[in-house]
């Protein structure tokens, strides 16, 4: 039967680009749980395994208007070196986040270093990539009250030893 609202869908997953290249998968073990409804993974990987049976595998490639979007080219753009702590490790691929005035974070990695040039890059690093998820659902079950009232999966391991949530910090 197609899991309904309030579900928790167990997944294991690969994803690789458009060239076929790995770069992302669930540790080996530890698979991805969500809680169906709270937009916690992408939309169409959500749709595509709301329509599976636990222990189905299948493969779903989106394109990058259906993933993380585009990569914009006004997202790139240049700092110089002494912009960055002195002690910070500015290298191509480090990941830094900046924050504006109202505490939010925006992500970023340094995707080039030229002298005192740094070349930022505030896009997703899949923005652009063409996606194929290979995708197993191993479980679906009804989520508990708390699971509803906090908006996403629980991992049973991490309630045990403390009353707050591991997730969220609500209690
Ligand atoms: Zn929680």
């Amino acid at each position: 039967m197609p899991i309904q609202k309030n579900q928790i869908a167990t997944f294991q997953y690969r994803v690789n680009n458009g060239e076929g290249k790995l770069i992302d998968q669930s540790e080996e073990g530890q698979p991805l749980s969500f809680l169906s409804g709270s937009e916690a993974i992408l939309p169409k990987l959500e749709a595509e395994l709301l329509q599976m049976e636990p222990g189905e595998k299948r493969e779903l490639t989106l394109q990058p208007e259906d993933a993380y979007g585009p990569h914009k080219a006004e997202l790139v753009q240049k700092m110089s070196r002494s912009q960055f702590p002195e002690d910070a490790h500015v290298e191509p691929g480090a990941q830094f986040s900046a924050r504006d005035q109202h505490g939010r974070q925006f992500p970023f990695v340094i995707s080039e270093l030229n002298g005192d040039e740094v070349t930022i890059d505030y896009n997703h690093p899949m923005a652009g990539e063409t996606l194929t998820f290979s995708v197993e659902l191993l479980n679906v079950r009804e989520a508990s009250e708390e699971e509803i009232a906090h908006g996403h999966a629980h991992n049973a391991h991490h309630h045990h030893h403390d009353h707050e949530c591991s997730n969220c910090g609500k209690h």
